[in-house]
């Protein structure tokens, strides 16, 4: 799983699909959340406040009410 800024989306894209092999699911942080997944509180490339988080296909996320 991969947390980012938007700037850093398509950077993250890339090290994802390196390192799964595979495209991610990609989910607005303001949207969704990660049952059970700590979220980081800031991109995994910079300190900006996280916008998107990558996970798997098919992992289960939960819409923010
Ligand atoms: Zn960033």
């Amino acid at each position: 799983m991969l947390v980012v800024c938007k700037e850093h989306l398509e950077l993250a894209l890339d090290i994802f699909v390196d390192e799964h092999e595979a495209a991610p699911d990609v989910y607005d942080l303001s949207r969704v959340s990660i049952p059970g997944m700590e979220l980081s509180t800031h991109c995994a490339r910079c300190s900006s406040p996280p916008q998107y988080v990558l996970v798997k296909l098919g992992t289960p996320v939960q819409d923010r009410v």
